[in-house]
């Protein structure tokens, strides 16, 4: 049994849904938006478009629908198409807030319609690889994960730039570097909040921010988003007490992790003259004394996720993006943004 698949918001990412979706297998059959010039490209690309709500929910034989809308009519639209025996997988955010959401998932109940959400970045390979090297332990102890993106474009587009339409960078890159990270840390509590949002351009979102979390077992997170930085960093930069890593990009195109090698004799003591003094601790370390290894090989397919789904209709699997995970996601970020309004850390239990 496949899917029939229908997209509510035929906008960038609804359109990427039409045309990545049926690589999984799945058949998209309908779309719905309130532009209809986005509804004509949805027509040119052979998919069934209607002007109105009720009609497109009727469709013949349409069992999934995914809502690629601005982030605040999310809600009413999952509960409307779930309401009509609809399962629904939103784009992220899921939506705004806690309370939203256990709306959302009441209606689920309810309905027994599947609900989850496009976390599509839990397939990233530079997530994946750094995953795989800190928890095969090649670094040791995890002190510090430094999670980061920078782009340069500066000005959002449209609904991204209006806190109402729930704009901004924690909603729109944090999410997925939050989900991530609190995927891979499943089983240990967020204990410490801090976070600082700003605007580098004049604009009344968010366009970036640095997130630090604190872990039960003493990890820091460090979450980073830039839409105005010049120079890239690591996508990753992770710290563990027998090695660092580093990832360059999404494609683990470059990094690596690097571990001393030990020898019975001492490293030599090494000298360097910076302009205004002299440094033995931040002198290069001589290369003998080191190790580098290429990141690990590894294929990631984010198809899965929709095969996923299908697994899960047909009662033959579990949701890989479950509703308490993204209500943990949400949480957090509702820390995250009362820390930065009240300027302090936040002590946590999520
Ligand atoms: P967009 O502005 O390109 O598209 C939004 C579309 O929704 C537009 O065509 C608009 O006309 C339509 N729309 C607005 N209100 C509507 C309503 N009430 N009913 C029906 N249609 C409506 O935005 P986008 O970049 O495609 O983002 C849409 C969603 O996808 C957001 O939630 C965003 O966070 C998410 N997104 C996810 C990823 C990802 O990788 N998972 C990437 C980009 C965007």
């Amino acid at each position: 049994m496949g899917m029939k698949l229908g997209i509510i918001g035929y906008g960038g990412m609804g359109y990427w849904h039409g045309e990545y979706a049926p690589r999984a297998g799945v058949d998209v059959v309908a779309a719905y938006d309130v532009d209809p010039k986005r509804l004509e490209m949805a027509k040119e690309n052979g998919i069934k478009a209607y002007v109105i709500l009720d009609d497109f929910l009727k469709h013949d034989g349409m069992d999934f629908v995914v809502i690629a809308t601005p982030n605040d009519v999310h809600k009413e639209l999952a509960i409307k198409a779930m309401n009509a025996g609809k399962h629904v997988m939103v784009e992220k955010p899921a939506t705004m807030s806690v309370a939203d959401w256990d709306e959302m998932v009441a209606e689920s109940e309810k309905t027994s319609r599947i609900l989850t959400v496009h976390q599509n970045r839990r397939w990233d390979k530079d997530y994946n690889v750094m995953r795989k090297v800190v928890e095969e332990g090649k670094i040791g102890d995890v002190l510090s994960i430094e999670s980061r993106v920078f782009g340069t474009g500066g000005a959002f587009f449209g609904w991204r730039s209006f806190t109402k339409y729930g704009g901004g960078m924690i909603f729109d890159w944090g999410v997925h570097l939050f989900d991530q990270l609190l995927d891979m840390y499943s089983d240990t509590k967020v204990t410490n909040v801090y976070s600082k949002l700003m605007t580098v351009l004049d604009q009344k979102v968010d366009d970036y921010f640095k997130v630090i979390l604190t872990l039960d077992n003493g990890t820091l997170l460090h979450v980073e988003v830039g839409t105005y930085a010049f120079h890239k960093l690591p996508r990753w930069y992770v710290i563990g007490n027998e090695g660092t890593l580093q990832i360059d990009d999404f494609d683990c195109e470059k990094g690596g992790y690097t571990k001393p090698s030990y020898t019975d004799t001492p490293v030599a003591e090494v000298v360097v003259m910076t302009s205004a003094g002299p440094t033995r601790m931040m002198a290069p370390r001589p290369p003998e004394t080191k190790e580098d290894f290429p990141l690990p090989e590894l294929e990631t397919d984010w198809t899965e996720l929709y095969q996923n789904l299908v697994g899960v209709m047909a009662g033959k699997e579990d949701l890989i993006v479950k509703p308490y995970q993204v209500r943990r996601v949400l949480t957090l970020m509702e820390a995250i943004f009362q820390s930065a309004e009240e300027n302090r850390s936040l002590e946590v239990s999520i």
